[in-house]
């Protein structure tokens, strides 16, 4: 291992050794990707700095890629969030139709909204693989009732997955998702998911505009990134950029980019989510 401190990160830092964790070995785990070349280390740990690279420079000083700079330590630090122990349960709560029955508002709260099919489940799978006994609900028969699932991390936040939407989401379903990201008062990031294939569609513009109009703070993650040449991706990053910069105003300036395939990117958006509900102090952010 050539990064200096992280075995000591792995070996179990303070909030790892307190819930009673060992470091993980299962796919999806830090100590996983460590056992790669470095070179293919940094790739997947930090896909957006790998494009940085392919760039040019006028390019590249774009992406905001130094916006949420965690080290190779605080990402094997965040684990232990993900990681479930006895005293740290990580599970599936309820699900819930109307916001007043969702579940007391009494941790930070995440929530992932995006497009059906655009890869919703199979990111919080991955991002849940260190706990592989939860359950990630999939309702996509036409006709069922769409839900909101709320999943507990512990007692460090609460995930909360979103029912899909298509260009024509129906009126209730709207009325549901405004009504939570309106008042949901515990709300402290909406993940709105882009598919990298295909980039934005008039559907995502449905999100983005009600978190727009809400004032509520956003983060674009564009999904299913082994499925695209770098050239290409490299292009489609440029362009939401692009949108990000000029046509938002609560999105962060960071994208993430991830594959629940490969765990590409999935240990940077598990430490940006431990660092956002308050759960990891990183220095250089
Ligand atoms: P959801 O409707 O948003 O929950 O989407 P799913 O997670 O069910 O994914 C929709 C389809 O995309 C499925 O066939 C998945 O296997 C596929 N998929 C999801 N994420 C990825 C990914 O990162 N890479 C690849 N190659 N396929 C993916």
């Amino acid at each position: 291992m050539s990064v200096p401190g992280l075995s000591a990160a792995l070996a179990g830092f303070v909030p790892r050794r307190a819930l009673g964790v060992r470091a993980p070995l299962g796919p999806g785990a830090v100590s996983q990707v460590l056992r790669l070349p470095e070179r293919q280390q940094k790739g997947l740990m930090f896909p957006l700095q790998e494009l940085e690279r392919c760039m040019v420079p006028e390019a590249n000083a774009k992406l905001h890629v130094r916006t949420f700079d965690p080290s190779l330590e605080d990402i094997a630090r965040a684990e232990a969030s993900f990681c479930p122990a006895p005293r740290h349960r990580i599970d599936y709560i309820s699900s819930a139709e109307r916001l007043d029955h969702a579940p007391a508002p009494s941790r930070p709260e995440v929530c992932f909204i995006g497009r059906s099919n655009v890869g919703k489940s199979s990111l919080i799978k991955a991002l849940f693989s260190l706990a592989p006994e939860v359950q990630v609900r999939v309702s996509k028969k036409p006709g069922h009732t769409k839900k909101m699932n709320f999943f507990q991390v512990g007692k460090y936040f609460t995930l909360v997955d979103m029912p899909g939407y298509g260009f024509k989401a129906p009126k209730d379903f709207v009325d549901m998702v405004e009504a939570y990201l309106k008042e949901r008062p515990n709300l402290t990031r909406t993940f709105l998911l882009v598919d990298g294939v295909v980039g934005i569609q008039k559907a995502d513009s449905i999100a983005i505009e009600m978190c727009e109009e809400f004032s509520v703070p956003y983060v674009m993650v564009l999904t299913k990134i082994d499925k695209v040449s770098k050239g290409y991706l490299a292009k489609q990053v440029l362009q939401i950029q692009k949108f990000v910069d000029t046509q938002t105003q609560g999105c962060f300036p960071q994208l993430f980019l991830v594959s629940s395939v490969t765990y590409s990117g999935i240990h940077l958006l598990r430490c940006f989510l431990a660092h956002i509900t308050g759960n990891l102090h990183i220095n250089s952010s």
